[in-house]
């Protein structure tokens, strides 16, 4: 089941479903056609041009697609949009062009890089739903504003975290945020609700930062990649509840490391974590070497945990 909405004037949220989960893609329909974010390979034949149809807008009208950050069911539909509309320009944050860019990239850099220390990763080859190579246009960096319209413009936003250069857009007249997978909660639910997959940060520092940003602007409605709409209380809960998360999640880490004295693997660090969350669910559990990853890395450079084996499998211990 595939379907569009519009938001509010002139904005568009196209919904599919990918692995049980919603997968948003967000089209501004003004003077410029903007397409944030473009789904696996085949959500634009899917879902985006037979919606653009039903508005009976061309797919070659489009003028910029935006890719807020390197995951596959983010920017798996840009080859395909760019032949479609060759003359649109995409986007993504500069720190993440590489990724975005090549899926192959993609899979080495992000979803294997733990495989040979860590013993966790995905398949090794890019999955059809990834997507071609696609080369990126233009490389943001937060700061910069598009023109929708005379007299309507959208401000990129630099948002780091789940990815070091991953944009949101603010539409501060509409006191929207387009924030795709910048803020988790407490993991990402599947489309009937219940819990579907971890959370899925790294940048532990930077995504605090990007909590703490957001909660500075002027949000009524936020609109995600994969979760329910939210406004208003929703909203600001959404990201206390976001930075609750990171709190447990270092506390059980913390733990878990003064009770073990021979060291502890990423696995068994995952478990634990899951185990505190309660409901993450076991098949998908593993995404959550991300968080737990970088919640080491930022535990390593405060000097409060060491790496004391490298023969086979890293384990840490405290310091
Ligand atoms: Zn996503």
């Amino acid at each position: 089941m595939e379907a569009g909405v519009e938001l509010y004037r002139k904005v568009h949220q196209i919904q599919s479903l990918y692995n049980r989960r919603n997968l948003f893609q967000y089209l501004f329909l003004a003077r410029n056609v903007c397409l944030l974010d473009s789904g696996v390979a085949e959500t634009p034949q899917k879902a985006i041009l037979p919606y653009l149809d039903e508005l009976k807008v061309k797919p070659e009208q489009m003028t910029i697609f935006i890719t807020t950050h390197p995951d596959f069911d983010h920017q798996g539909g840009n080859a395909f949009l760019k032949e479609v509309a060759p003359r649109a320009l995409l986007g993504c944050g500069e720190a993440d062009r590489a990724m975005v860019e090549d899926p192959r990239t993609l899979y080495d850099l992000r979803y294997n890089f733990l495989r040979n220390e860590h013993g966790v990763g995905f398949e090794a080859d890019p999955p059809r739903d990834a997507g071609k190579r696609c080369p990126v246009d233009i490389g943001f960096s937060g700061g910069e504003t598009i023109s929708l319209d005379e007299g309507w413009q959208i401000e990129v936003l630099h948002v780091p975290g789940h990815s070091h250069g991953h944009l949101a857009l603010y539409d501060r007249q509409n006191r929207a945020a387009f924030v795709s997978d910048a803020v988790h909660g407490r993991g990402c639910p599947n489309a009937d609700g219940s819990m579907g997959i971890p959370v899925t940060y790294f940048y532990v520092d930077k995504y605090l930062s990007t909590l703490r940003y957001l909660e500075t602007l002027e949000i009524e409605s936020l609109y995600s990649g994969h979760w329910p709409v939210m406004h208003g209380e929703e909203v600001r809960d959404f990201i206390a509840d976001s930075r609750r998360t990171v709190e447990l999640i270092d506390r059980v880490i913390i733990a878990s490391l003064h009770r073990t004295a021979g060291g502890v693997t990423l696995r068994e660090l995952i478990e634990e974590v899951s185990c505190a969350m309660g409901d993450w669910p076991k098949d998908t559990q593993n995404l959550a070497m991300f968080p737990v990853k970088g919640h080491m890395e930022r535990l390593e450079t405060q000097g409060k945990a060491r790496i004391i084996n490298r023969v086979s499998l890293t384990k840490w211990t405290v310091n």
